[in-house]
């Protein structure tokens, strides 16, 4: 079974990551979803277990000692963790798995694992992230002015993403993010398991040539 792939997606709060992986999941079949740990408080409509698994810090850092989590960090006073046993059964069974992470665990990421892609989605100005923030209605005027803060830091790591997704228009915004994957997936760089065995079958049939 050939092992899937690992995509990191970040992005702006209010950038409509959470839109656009929620259309990709249901567009595409071979992607899945990592579900991470947080000690932030459920918004309104969201699910334990679906959005995220909400746990106090305590628990959260038990897990870090465990080293339970691929990646984890902090973000707006609350810490973000992915499980990794779950991102490692997907990989191997095949799947297209996708970590909405923020800048530094997609850093982490990378270093951990090389071949993974990396994919920054912004709105196509500040006004319209501004926008989308407030318009949320769930924040507090202090946590938009703390989002847009970190969204100014955050400015400055795009340039060590694989691709920047410009999310004008959902459906083209998809397509764009299915079409990055799919090609970095098949980068000859990414692919050298599949190159070995390859250069491996070659040599076997050259040998018994030689032999003939
Ligand atoms: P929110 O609280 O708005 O759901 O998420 C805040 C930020 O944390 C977002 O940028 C989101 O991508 C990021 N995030 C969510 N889960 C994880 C995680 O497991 N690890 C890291 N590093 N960031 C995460």
């Amino acid at each position: 079974m050939n092992r899937g792939s690992l995509t990191v997606i970040s992005g702006f709060s209010g950038a409509g990551k959470g839109t656009l992986m929620k259309a990709l999941l249901e567009k595409y079949g071979n992607y899945v979803l990592s579900v991470s740990c947080t000690t932030r408080q459920p918004r309104e409509g969201e699910q334990d277990g679906r959005e995220y698994f909400f746990i106090s810090q305590e628990e959260f850092d038990r897990r870090v000692r465990q080293d339970e989590f691929l990646e984890y960090a902090g973000y707006v006073n609350h810490s973000y963790g992915t499980p990794k046993a779950y991102v490692q059964d997907m990989i191997e069974q095949g799947k297209d798995v996708l970590l909405e992470i923020e800048v530094q665990g997609a850093a982490i990421v990378r270093e951990k694992c090389p071949d993974a892609i990396l994919v920054f989605v912004t709105t196509p100005d500040a006004q319209v992230l501004y926008d989308r923030l407030t318009g949320r209605g769930t924040e507090t005027a202090e946590v938009v002015r703390n989002r847009l803060c970190q969204a100014a830091r955050e400015i400055n790591e795009i340039s060590k993403y694989d691709a920047l997704i410009i999310n004008d228009e959902l459906d083209r915004a998809v397509e764009q993010i299915h079409q990055t994957i799919q090609t970095a997936k098949y980068a000859p760089a990414r692919k050298k398991d599949f190159l070995q065995t390859f250069h491996a079958e070659l040599e076997e049939i050259n040998r018994r040539l030689a032999d003939a």
